[in-house]
């Protein structure tokens, strides 16, 4: 029996499409990749310099249902004439390209700048030039820090969601002084989120921009030493994993007192795939991901992920699970912090129906079990090596 036609929420069939996807060998890139080319007929083009992290896509048997409809280009945006052609080919182009972990932002700010903002122009231009749709990855760092943080530790209002819920259409974008340069990262987006919007209104470019809340899960960043760099500072699951899988205390930066709000990469790539299918109700609008109901402060964070660990690889925890670091001594001179983050869904629900599913204990539990099947016998070769004498 031929399976049903795919529909929209509108209820109108789904047209298989051409993707122009930038990025596509990084974190998110990898999962939406997999998830094209589990649950839909549309093909990719995925750029990027990487090939790793979908590599079990590109190099699967023939036999694989997708093998015609994913091809790699290896190639580096800033600097390659082919990028016009690849999104003339497309419907829709995809940009995920960017420098985007916070060791990067005060140590390498002009790289952060330039990948954030210059390098995206010409996608951009492009996009607008050819009358191609455009998703474009942003992030929640654009909301800077929260008008809460401005008040006195104990001030009642400090507890009213009006001075901390980030809101797409209301919030103000609160950044820290120019010496403070962790905020280049979230200006650069800031700015190419401005040109997208003024392309939309002065030239009729469709659009839509996403802005990620702390999408975690298996395949993200790297490991030090093992798949990374060893001197690498990645982003926090990776950086606390990398303290699990080694036995050594997770380290909290500024006493990890920071709050977050992580969502799983699975449910957000559904979000991501409504999106795409539904341009309708996507157009001209810019997206918070996220998900409200998982906020912990950074702390609570490692004391999850060290008793998750434990369950899920046998081992008990250490005695002293954790070790307080100060920012300047972790990412150097210039770095600063989010104070919270907790997204508004209003425009997601209304726009597109879509709800994070899965929770913190769950999330953590299933991506660290990925994270110790695939790497403790790695670091375990690595931490028996007798050192050189
Ligand atoms: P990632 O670093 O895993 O992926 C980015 C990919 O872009 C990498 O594979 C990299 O090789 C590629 N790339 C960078 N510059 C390139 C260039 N010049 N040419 C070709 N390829 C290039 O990061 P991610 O977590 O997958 O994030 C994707 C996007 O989402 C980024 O724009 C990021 O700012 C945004 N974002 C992500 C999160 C999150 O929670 N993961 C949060 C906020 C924002
Ligand atoms: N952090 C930490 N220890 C680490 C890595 C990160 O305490 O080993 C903190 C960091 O200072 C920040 C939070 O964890 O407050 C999240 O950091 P991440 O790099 O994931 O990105 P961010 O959410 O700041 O963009």
């Amino acid at each position: 029996m031929a399976s049903p036609a795919r529909v929209d929420l509108d209820g109108n069939p789904i047209r298989p499409i051409t993707i122009c996807m930038i990025g596509a060998g990084g974190f998110i890139g990898s999962h939406l990749c997999e998830k094209l080319m589990a649950e839909t007929p549309h093909k990719v083009l995925a750029v990027d310099v990487y090939s790793d992290k979908i590599k079990h896509l590109l190099e699967g048997p023939a036999s694989l249902p997708w093998t015609d409809r994913i091809h790699f280009h290896r190639l580096n945006i800033k600097n390659d004439s082919r990028l016009e052609g690849l999104i003339k080919m497309s419907d829709l182009t995809i940009n995920l390209a960017a420098i985007c972990t916070p060791a990067d932002y005060n140590t390498r700010p002009l790289d952060t700048i330039y990948s954030n903002f210059i390098d995206a122009l010409p996608v951009v231009k492009y996009c607008s030039e050819n009358n191609k749709r455009l998703i474009h990855f942003s992030t929640c760092e654009v909301y800077g820090k929260t008008i809460g943080s401005f008040l006195p530790t104990d001030h009642p209002m400090r507890q009213d969601p009006a001075y901390f819920i980030l809101k797409e259409d209301a919030s103000p974008c609160i950044f820290g002084p120019i010496e403070k340069q962790r905020w280049s990262y979230a200006c650069a987006k800031q700015l190419i989120e401005r040109l997208v919007y003024a392309e939309g209104a002065e030239n009729g470019l469709e659009f839509t921009i996403v802005r990620p809340f702390n999408w975690i899960g298996p395949r993200m960043d790297f490991i030090p030493g093992i798949d990374g760099p060893s001197e690498g500072v990645p982003r926090v699951l990776a950086c606390f994993s990398n303290n699990l899988l080694r036995h050594e205390p997770l380290k909290l930066v500024d006493g990890g007192q920071s709050q977050r709000t992580f969502v799983y990469i699975k449910d957000a790539i559904e979000a991501v795939l409504l999106m795409i299918e539904n341009p309708a109700r996507a157009n001209g609008h810019i997206f918070n991901v996220g998900n409200p109901n998982n906020e912990v402060t950074v702390r609570q964070l490692a004391e999850m992920m060290t008793e998750v660990y434990s369950k899920v690889s046998g081992e008990p925890p250490l005695e002293a699970p954790t070790v307080d670091v100060s920012s300047k001594e972790f990412y150097g001179e210039g770095y600063d912090d989010s104070d919270k983050r907790i997204p508004d869904m209003t425009i997601i629900n209304r726009q597109l129906g879509w709800n994070p599913k899965t929770s913190l204990w769950d999330l953590l539990e299933s991506t660290l079990t990925y994270q110790h099947r695939t790497y403790a016998e790695a670091i375990k070769q690595v931490t028996s090596k007798p050192l050189a004498s």
